[in-house]
């Protein structure tokens, strides 16, 4: 982070006022803004969607940037008077092209789940729209009757969907059913090979070759593997589907050029989705860069999917994207990876099962089963014990998505407070230690429990005790005091 002492010197005066200022109109809020940093400070961060942005980030959401409403796009706008916000979204979108290498950037898309809303109306505005125009003889869609709407809307909302599944590591917008993504499309899922864990490159061809999809999804939430991108696009090819990549979690790790080649997914996909506040470690946010055919589809995000822009998150985007085009970043992606294989090496050793055994990307996936705990049980555990973590599917989970039988861990977060690989490793202790002397429960008729269980006494003291000692060694925003 670029966080200096006397950077948070400054922090300090300005959030304390703010937060004085706050507390006079609404003091719940104050206190609760308080209280957050305070809960980040004091424990082991490990969930692998969360990071910890920089201070000028964080102050850059804070102004009346927020008070713009912006619909459209940069120079062509819906509201007089966008000059600043042309300026902020251009600056923001050339950071995103550059740092990336894309020949198109949208950075208007409110979430990640907005942002892959965004990429398949474009996707299909381009594959159907199109051609069906030309053969409706109309040059665009506010030309069509109401006869040739109904036609249209026919081929829109009956395409075809590849993603894969949620157990294997998928996530809920790449075809999932319950997931708005899974209505739409008629949707099929790709998984891992049941014996490794790891991505079936054969099996994705044969589904493809066999349900011929009009959108492939790559990408994924919870798979702790690199992904041979070259080759989804070869599959893609010959079967004559878009490559929709969604690199919400692994951004920072192409952002930082630790995944390159055919493991750098933007110049293999027609479309690549991201968020900005997971590895990439700026605001809370989504981006789609897209190759260029596909721009004045996707410049449609707003108001087909989206609502007016968030000028002040589009801000914090450009400043977190300049703070990953430093050097410094490149380190700080390496290290996210470096401590990844550190954590995973420290619980295998100590002889947890890891999903795929093992990571080479910046998550961890632990498959809690050989603890005799669900993963309701041992996230439950570990949040006593400080550590915050999320509880995960593993392929074929025998305890279905709500109790689940795996642990996800990430890397990021702690790196940004500059944890090492030996820090990892005895968080890794740590982790075994409560799990090891967790048991599970039983409901109040004595039946076995998925949810409840029973921590040692003493063990969260002491883990606590030892966290305290890594936390205070690694200081969050350092310097800054409310
Ligand atoms: N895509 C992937 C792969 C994700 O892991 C997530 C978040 O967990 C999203 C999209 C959705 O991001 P958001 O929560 O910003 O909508």
């Amino acid at each position: 982070m670029t966080d200096s002492q006397e950077l948070a010197a400054s922090a300090s005066q300005i959030y304390r006022t703010a937060l004085d200022i706050i507390g006079g109109i609404e003091p719940r809020i104050a206190e609760a803004t308080r209280s957050e940093l305070a809960d980040q400070r004091a424990s082991l961060k490990l969930i692998a969607s969360e990071n910890y942005a920089s201070l000028p980030v964080l102050m850059t959401m804070g102004t009346w940037m927020s008070d713009k409403y912006a619909e459209g796009t940069v120079g062509h706008r819906f509201y007089a008077g966008c000059q600043n916000v042309d300026t902020v979204e251009a600056v923001a979108a050339e950071h995103a092209r550059e740092l990336f290498g894309a020949p198109y950037a949208y950075v208007q898309p409110h979430s990640g789940i907005d942002a892959n809303l965004v990429a398949f109306w474009a996707i299909l505005a381009h594959r159907v729209e199109a051609p069906e125009l030309a053969g409706l003889g109309a040059k665009n869609v506010n030309e069509l009757s109401e006869q040739d709407w109904e036609q249209l809307r026919g081929k829109l909302g009956n395409q075809r969907l590849l993603g894969m599944s949620l157990d294997a590591g998928g996530h809920l917008t790449h075809g999932f059913r319950p997931n708005i993504s899974g209505k739409m499309f008629h949707q099929r899922q790709y998984g891992t090979d049941p014996s490794t864990g790891l991505l079936d490159y054969d099996q994705v061809a044969a589904t493809a070759r066999e349900f011929k999809p009009l959108i492939i999804v790559a990408g994924y939430s919870a798979y702790p593997r690199r992904v041979n991108f070259a080759k989804m696009r070869e599959i893609a090819d010959e079967v004559g589907a878009t490559l929709m990549v969604d690199m919400a979690h692994f951004a920072g790790l192409v952002a930082g050029k630790v995944f390159t080649g055919d493991e750098n997914p933007v110049p293999f996909a027609q479309v690549t989705t991201t968020t900005t506040h997971k590895s990439l470690r700026g605001p809370r946010g989504g981006i789609v860069l897209a190759q260029e055919e596909y721009a004045p589809a996707v410049d449609r995000g707003c108001p087909m999917v989206l609502g007016g822009p968030l000028s002040h998150v589009m801000a914090a985007k450009a400043v977190a994207l300049a703070e990953a085009r430093q050097p410094a970043f490149q380190e700080y992606a390496q290290n996210v990876a470096d401590n990844a294989q550190s954590f995973a090496e420290g619980l295998m050793k100590r002889g947890a099962k890891l999903v795929t055994d093992g990571t080479d990307n910046h998550l961890v996936l632990l498959d809690v089963s050989s603890f005799g705990l669900t993963g309701r049980q041992a996230e439950s555990a570990l949040l006593d014990a400080g550590v915050v973590t999320n509880r995960n599917s593993v392929p074929a989970d025998p305890n279905g998505a709500w109790y689940t039988s795996g642990i996800r861990f990430g890397t990021p977060a702690l790196t940004s407070r500059g944890f090492t690989g030996e820090d990892f490793d005895r968080v890794a202790e740590l982790v075994v230690d409560v799990l090891a002397r967790t048991e599970p429960g039983t409901t109040k008729d004595g039946k076995p429990s998925k949810a409840s269980y029973r921590l040692a006494d003493g063990v969260a003291d002491r883990t606590k005790a030892a966290a305290a000692e890594m936390l205070d060694a690694h200081p969050l925003y350092p310097g800054l005091e409310l």
